[in-house]
């Protein structure tokens, strides 16, 4: 947020009351988001905080403009509570998604609309390359709105996992070359002047169909993410689960055929060398037909063309059986699966993953379907990676010693609702 201290002068988590102050900023403009308009009683009740607490913080949020008084709402007898809305010209975030070929921006105002969109093409993605284009991109962006650009509040950024894993090839298709020890929060933050929220693509893309997508109502949930490669976002209780080094969810490196196909890990076999676009992208290239992008792979599903035909039956056999895992794992209310696939392809590959194989998700009375398509499509994971500088309090992980910098404990934040 605007206030928020600069790294240096923080303490230890927990006991600098300006880094509670601001966390507690957040969960009540998140409060006022989701449920406003709202009184000052409400929204302690819904924060947790305390009614002095909230009036404290509700008057701050006015004066900086992010939420505006609204009616007297009349109930019953006495003087009717002010009622609190978020301010959507208050403010804005941006989501950017940093992938193998393109970079994906998307600008939302602090009432979840998305205002802006830009989608860039990038013939490398090491830093050097993608940092300035970031700039760039958001820039654009702020231009194309009609009315001047409300204050920057914070950007999401993320990019395709896993981060330092050693022994895996950090240099290949799926992943982005020369990011590899290179302090991403840090020089994104000086460079943009905003707070940065750093995050894997497949969590920011279960926050962003959480939010605004397929799995609204659930708050246990996997979303199969098709990036390049293959990810997994993993939603317990309403929260994103990171693990210990924000490399929860790396299902693409699953080992599912003994000495099979080469990944771009290095290792053979692996989830993602069969079922990604990655993989359908090699096989399009072994029959000759190169640099398939978006539309065209769109064009080739809907004429069957036979290589993406036998890539889906390939692709749903050793994706059905994952489907049963993260079922029995996690007991989701739902998985869901999305990403970079054109819908038709991505519907044709989940209708020919049934039927699943039993597990504990194989119940007569269930009301969902186990394995649903996710609404928000190519643009899923900036628009989680949006959300993360207004919902999160988490810094970045892709190196460890960012930990001990941490705004907030990751228990404290919720996207429960
Ligand atoms: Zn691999």
């Amino acid at each position: 947020m605007s206030k928020r201290p600069k790294a240096g002068i923080q303490s230890t988590i927990g006991s600098n009351p300006e880094r509670n102050r601001s966390h507690n900023r957040r969960v009540v403009l998140d409060v006022v988001r989701q449920f406003g308009p709202v009184g000052r009683m409400e929204i302690s009740r819904h924060a947790h905080l305390s009614t002095q607490a909230v009036s404290n913080i509700v008057e701050e949020l006015v004066a900086d403009g992010l939420l505006i008084r609204g009616e007297r709402l009349r109930a019953g007898r006495g003087l009717p509570p002010i009622q609190f809305a978020v301010n959507p010209e208050g403010g804005m975030t941006a989501g950017v998604e940093i992938a193998a070929d393109h970079i994906s921006t998307l600008l939302v105002d602090i009432g979840g609309r998305v205002r802006a969109q830009r989608t860039l093409s990038i013939p490398r993605n090491d830093p050097e390359a993608v940092l300035p284009a970031i700039k760039t991109e958001i820039t654009a962006a702020q231009a194309q709105l009609k009315s001047p650009a409300p204050q920057l509040l914070g950007v999401g950024v993320v990019m395709p996992g896993p981060f330092n894993v050693e022994g895996m090839t950090s240099v290949g298709p799926t992943t982005l070359s020369g990011w590899l020890d290179f302090d991403a929060s840090a020089e994104l933050g000086h460079m943009l002047g905003a707070p940065i929220a750093l995050e894997n693509d497949a969590t920011a893309a279960a926050v962003g169909e959480r939010l605004y997508g397929a799995a609204k109502a659930f708050k246990n949930f996997c979303l199969i993410y098709f990036g390049r490669g293959l990810g997994l976002g993993i939603m317990i209780d309403g929260r994103p689960y990171r693990g210990a080094n924000g490399n929860a969810g790396e299902i693409g490196h699953v080992l599912v055929e003994k000495g099979g196909r080469l990944c771009s890990c290095g290792q053979h076999g692996c989830l993602e060398a069969y079922a990604s676009l990655q993989a359908l992208t090699e096989r399009l290239a072994a029959a000759g037909i190169r640099r398939v992008d978006y539309a065209h792979l769109e064009r080739l599903h809907h004429e069957k063309h036979p290589v993406v035909e036998t890539w889906i039956q390939e692709a749903a056999g050793y994706l059905a059986p994952q489907i049963a895992m993260l079922e029995n794992l996690f007991d989701p209310e739902a998985v869901v699966i999305g990403g970079a696939l054109p819908p038709s392809l991505l519907d044709d590959l989940t209708r020919t993953m049934q039927p699943l194989p039993l597990s504990v998700a194989s119940r007569r009375n269930r009301s969902e379907a186990r394995l649903i398509g996710g609404k928000t499509g190519r643009l899923t994971a900036a628009l989680g990676a949006a959300a993360l500088p207004l919902l999160e309090t988490m810094t970045p992980r892709l190196d460890t010693a960012h930990a001990a910098h941490r705004e907030q404990p990751a228990e404290e934040v919720s996207l429960a609702g």
